[in-house]
């Protein structure tokens, strides 16, 4: 069952209006209003979007399709081993707003990874429960470096590492997705329990009732 949403004041400005699909019953409440919103003002300060232009949410990209009903949709990639764009934006809202959950819950600024970039996996972390996520820089999108690490929890000399497009790291692991707008500096301690996340060498508790201490919550009671 798909749901979709359309902006409404983009005709005002000699705009089409644009189309969000979302191909699973919507997660996040007024998830869609992410990018909507993001276009409605763009386009209320004189911003064009055409079909084929990709535009970046958060550290995302999506891209603009032409529609049969005279509305602009939005495309996605999937993490895919090969690249394909579908219309939907259900992957890119949900893993964009849990990327907000998580460091409003730990008090801290956004830092969006550069769009397409990658990190970097150490063979061990690949089938490890507890992994350890290290965010050394901000990235670079002209290295294709996002800054994070990924390594097991173990104390032991890593095995060397790969690079993984953040893109293949969705399909991957996905539980790690909403850890990676932590900003530089920052150590997230990740596994089936309770997440830690250390900025600085200092411990963030999540705040009370917050995204992250409700995942905690959760997790400590299966463990
Ligand atoms: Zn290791």
């Amino acid at each position: 069952m798909t749901t979709t949403f359309a902006t409404s004041g983009c005709s005002l400005h000699g705009h089409p209006e644009v189309t969000v699909t979302f191909l699973e019953p919507p997660l996040i409440p007024d998830g869609e209003r992410l990018i909507l919103g993001h276009v409605e003002s763009a386009v209320a300060r004189g911003g064009r979007f055409r079909a084929g232009e990709t535009l970046a949410i958060g550290g995302h990209l999506v891209r603009f399709c032409e529609r049969g009903d005279g509305t602009l949709g939005v495309e996605e990639p999937e993490p895919a081993p090969k690249e394909r764009w579908i219309e939907a934006v259900d992957r890119t809202v949900r893993e964009v707003m849990l990327q907000k959950f998580v460091n409003e819950s730990v008090g801290l600024d956004l830092a969006f990874p550069p769009p397409r970039t990658s990190l970097l996996v150490c063979r061990c972390a690949q089938d490890a429960d507890a992994v350890v996520l290290t965010r050394l820089d901000a990235g670079s999108a002209s290295k294709g470096l996002s800054g994070w690490s990924l390594a097991c929890a173990d104390t032991h000399e890593h095995e060397a590492p790969f690079v993984v497009p953040l893109l293949a790291l969705s399909a991957l692991k996905p539980d790690l997705v909403p850890f990676l707008a932590l900003p530089p500096q920052t150590v997230a301690h990740v596994s089936s329990g309770p997440a830690r996340v250390v900025y600085r060498g200092v411990a963030r508790a999540p705040l009370e009732g917050s995204f992250l201490a409700r995942r905690n919550e959760r997790a400590a009671r299966k463990t």
